[in-house]
């Protein structure tokens, strides 16, 4: 049982790493979006913004809608 305990922490570190820690955080919304928005304008792709559980600040994601990711695969298929 402490094994597998230990091993949930584990991953719920490794999400926290890369949802939180690695991250540039934004003290309010309007601040992340902002910058999600100036990035965007340098030509990243579409970003999101999202309110953080571990540290209650605020990230910026790319976004990914698996719905949409699946159409476009579809559609890329046909083109073939
Ligand atoms: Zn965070």
């Amino acid at each position: 049982m402490g094994k597998t305990e230990s091993f949930k922490k584990k991953i719920e570190k490794d999400k926290r790493i890369k949802a939180c820690d690695r991250k540039r955080r934004y003290c309010d919304q309007p601040t992340a979006l902002a910058f999600a928005d100036h990035q965007m304008k340098l030509g990243s792709k579409k970003l999101t913004t999202y309110r953080c559980k571990y540290c209650s600040g605020w990230h910026i994601a790319k976004e990914a809608n698996p719905r949409f990711l699946r159409r476009e695969a579809k559609v890329y298929e046909q083109g073939n």
